[in-house]
């Protein structure tokens, strides 16, 4: 396509190849760069992108008004990849991934038809189309929530899905996410993320923080049931399936413990192997790539895991649900 942005325009879409390239001609080495001035301003801007990122900012406009040379503001973008990827947290990867996937639509919104198609067709979307091959869409919409965008309640004619005025805009934005998401976390040098270690530790708090402020303070007399009964097992020296095993790890990550304190659960059992649990914890606490949530209570029931049902488990159907429900009530009665 025979368009070509300016730098403004550039830093709309720094994950654009023709941003990076811009960005990358004026950074010879990382670690010179992160001592220069423009280095500490970029990486400055990068912890703004990932706490703004973390804070769900919707509201884009204000960016256009910093002073930061054009390179400098992709080069954040760069650095706040590098930072959360230094974290090892996929909740942060994730954040970011939607945070930046937002912003660039909602620049898009008001952008000059040339420039929007370019961009949308750099990520690999026509906006143009009014339908869509199945094969393409199915690989789009996986991580589309709303109900709307399943195959069975589409309109499908002769291999092709139509799509509803505006839904193209929604597609290209989750398909830069989708892209923004896959190519993270990055391979950073160990020297470069312990240089990044003071900012990477501010946004890992910051992060805490809000995992605590959703769930508050731990307290395991409002585990429900089935997470009680899967500590007692624990406890007793049985063997946990696999599933068991995720079950319980993904429920303590998501509540806001850290790797050493669900580490800390298995270690009650009396065959406790140390290096095999962190392994098995950090897999499952995100440090794979992917961070994963914990089962429904149908999911549960079939693995046979919904053990000592109690009456208030008929008002959830998530042992999350359930834990906030009981911590709520404890609230209530103090
Ligand atoms: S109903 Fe849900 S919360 Fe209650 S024990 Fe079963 S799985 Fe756990």
């Amino acid at each position: 396509m025979g368009i070509v942005l300016d730098r403004k325009e550039l830093i709309k879409y720094p994950f654009l190849k023709e941003s990076q390239q811009l960005a990358r001609r004026h950074v010879e080495s990382l670690e010179e760069f992160l001592g220069s001035s423009p280095g500490v301003a970029a990486l400055e801007r990068a912890k703004e992108r990932v706490v703004a990122a973390l804070t769900f900012k919707k509201e884009f406009g204000d960016e256009n008004t910093q002073n930061l040379k054009p390179e400098i503001e992709i080069a954040s973008y760069a650095i706040a990849r590098m930072l959360v990827s230094c974290a090892g947290d996929r909740s942060l990867v994730d954040r970011l991934a939607r945070y930046e996937a937002e912003r660039a639509s909602f620049f898009l919104a008001a952008e000059e038809p040339e420039i929007r198609r370019f961009v949308a067709w750099s990520v690999g979307i026509d906006t143009g189309a009014v339908a869509m091959p199945v094969t393409r869409y199915v690989e789009l919409v996986p991580h589309l929530r709303d109900r709307r965008w399943r195959l069975v309640n589409r309109d499908v004619r002769q291999g092709g899905v139509n799509l509803e005025a505006g839904e193209i805009d929604e597609l290209i934005r989750e398909r830069i996410r989708a892209i923004i998401a896959d190519q993270l976390p990055l391979r950073v040098p160990t020297g470069i993320c312990e240089r990044l270690a003071p900012v990477t530790s501010e946004i890992t708090a910051l992060r805490q923080q809000q995992v605590l402020e959703q769930f508050g303070e731990i307290k395991e007399e409002a585990f429900p049931p089935c997470i009680s009964a899967l500590i007692q097992a624990i406890t007793a020296g049985t063997n946990l399936t696999h599933m068991g095993r995720f079950a319980i790890t993904s429920f303590l990550h998501t509540i806001g413990m850290n790797v050493a304190q669900i580490a800390d659960v298995f270690a009650r059992a009396p065959d406790f192997d140390p290096d095999m649990t962190m392994y098995q914890v950090e897999h499952i606490s995100g440090r794979g790539g992917t961070e994963y949530t914990p089962p429904s209570c149908a999911t549960m029931r079939t693995f046979g895991l919904c053990a000592n049902r109690d009456k208030d488990c008929e008002r959830v159907n998530h042992p999350l649900s359930y834990y906030r429900l009981k911590k709520n009530m404890a609230k209530k009665r103090s």
